[in-house]
Parts: structure tokens; sequence; C-alpha cells
């Protein structure tokens, strides 16, 4: 980014400049300070955000709530993810929620659910599970023929 760049506020008389200042995001009475970028006026205290601090703004929130919720936020989940050496397509397929799924959770466009939090948490901290579920995985992707169907 080139210089400082300012427009006049929308709200009052004063100047907006493009900074980065510290705002809140709050969820049920739970607050965070995040570094939101956009202009804010020098005279009042109303901003208009850009994308960049929109989306921190939105990332903070997400966090936050998983923290409130007690399920898991963004970077944890990033964080999970990639211990366990899986691509975003890759953890979607394997543990629910679709190809696009653990790109929406580290986006924090959606938040997980309560399931996939503790499905998560467990192979994370338990080394028997995260064998188990990997090696059912690898036992599915070369068992060739259909297990044959069962008559009663
Ligand atoms: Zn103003």
């Amino acid at each position: 980014m080139t210089g400082k760049k300012s427009k006049p506020c929308v709200f009052c008389k004063g100047t907006m400049s493009l900074q980065t200042k510290v705002d809140t995001a709050t969820f049920a009475g739970h607050t965070r300070d995040v570094d939101v970028l956009g202009y804010w006026c020098d005279s009042c205290d109303e901003a208009v955000i850009v994308k960049e601090g929109a989306k921190a703004l939105s990332l903070a929130y997400s966090e936050l709530k998983a923290e409130v919720q007690s399920v898991l936020g963004p970077a944890a989940i990033k964080g999970i993810r990639e211990r366990l050496g899986l691509s975003q397509r890759k953890a979607g397929e394997l543990l629910g929620g679709g190809p696009r799924s653990f790109q929406k959770y580290e986006s924090g466009d959606i938040a997980s659910s309560v399931s996939m939090a503790r499905l998560l948490e467990l192979l994370d901290n338990v080394p028997e599970a995260k064998s188990y579920f990997f090696g059912k995985m690898q036992q599915k992707d070369s068992e060739a023929p259909p297990a044959p169907e069962s008559h009663h």
C-alpha cells in the first residue's frame, strides 16, 4: 500500500484516514480486541471498514464465539488439520462436512459443530484414535470389492 489515504467522514465533518485501530468483537457478553483496518474518523469514533478489516473482525468474532461455546475456532481447527497432515479438501472428505467445510471453518464463515470439534480434539490428542481412524481410511481406499450383502 502506498501513502496515507484519506477521505471526508461520512458521519461528521471530520476526515477519515486509512489506518489500523483496535475495535472490539462481542459475542454473548464476551469481548475480544482486534486490529481493524479501515477509514477511521479523526473527529468521531466512526469508521468505514475495508475488506481486510472486516475479515479480521469476522475471524475474531468466530474465534470468540467458538471459545464461548467451547467448540474449536478457525485457528485451532487449522492447527489440528495441519498436524493431521490433511489438506482442507481431504479433511472435509474424511471427517465430514464436504470438500469445502474446512475452508469455511478456517475462514470463520461457519462454526464447527460440537461433534466436529470433539472429533478433531480426539484425533489430535489420542494417538490410538488417530491410527485407528487413518487405518480405517486406508483400508477403505484399498478395499476393492464392496462388502457382500447379508441376507437375513
Ligand atoms: Zn467523523
